[in-house]
């Protein structure tokens, strides 16, 4: 939120001067108070001043960085996921290298004809294999792949700050966007994926203002 140059004079004066009322600060700004009430509205309503009767404004004591920590953690992963980008486990591991270029990703998911997860591979995992020497052609990708249960996932439903904090504890560069599938325990289809990209577009998209 982008206060205006008298929201801030008035943010700077109750700072100064609170518990402060309205008239006093009327005063100081040479305005009326009925010129000041949006104003006021604004501030109170944003959570940055609080008011009570009889003793007039004073700043909040909720800072508005925790506004700001309220409104990301209100972000799902659903809101900002990307598109999956798959390979099947059967796909040689040159293959996964061109699709790696073509796809232009680091981490591609890895699934079974119906789309379930089976693993996940990273740029590592191919370069591992590449330095290794075999042939990349008859190598399947299943071979280096990290592969399920071992797999760190995160739903649509998830709060996009619990899902960075996964990527951030298992040091992984991107997560499956997954959900369960009907009467299939165990089974995950893949609908998307959450990577280092999509948190630091958002990072920039929040700073901002634009999300
Ligand atoms: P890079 O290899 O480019 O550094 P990562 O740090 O994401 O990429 O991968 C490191 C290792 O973690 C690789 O072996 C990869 O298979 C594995 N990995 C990547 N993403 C996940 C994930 N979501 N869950 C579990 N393991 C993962």
């Amino acid at each position: 939120m982008q206060l205006s140059p008298r929201q801030q004079q008035i943010v700077a004066i109750v700072k100064r001067s609170g518990p402060i009322t309205s008239r006093q600060i009327a005063e100081e700004l040479n305005l009326t108070r009925a010129a000041l009430r949006p104003d006021l509205a604004v501030l109170t309503m944003s959570g940055i001043l609080e008011a009570r009767p009889r003793v007039g404004y004073f700043l909040s004591s909720k800072p508005s960085q925790a506004l700001v920590a309220e409104e990301i953690k209100k972000i799902k992963v659903g809101d900002v996921k990307g598109l999956p980008r798959v390979i099947r486990a059967s796909a040689s591991v040159y293959d996964a290298i061109v699709n790696m270029f073509i796809e232009d990703v680091g981490t591609l998911m890895v699934v079974d004809e119906e789309g379930h997860l089976e693993g996940v591979l990273s740029r590592k995992d191919l370069l591992k294999a590449a330095i290794g020497g075999g042939n990349l052609q008859k190598m399947p990708a299943s071979v280096v792949m990290t592969r399920m249960p071992n797999i760190i996932c995160t739903t649509p439903e998830e709060s996009v700050l619990t899902a960075a904090r996964k990527i951030i504890e298992h040091e992984v560069d991107a997560l499956p966007v997954v959900r369960p599938v009907d009467g299939q325990a165990k089974k995950l289809e893949v609908i998307g994926r959450l990577t280092k990209t999509t948190i630091t577009r958002l990072f920039v998209e929040l700073g901002e203002g634009r999300s």
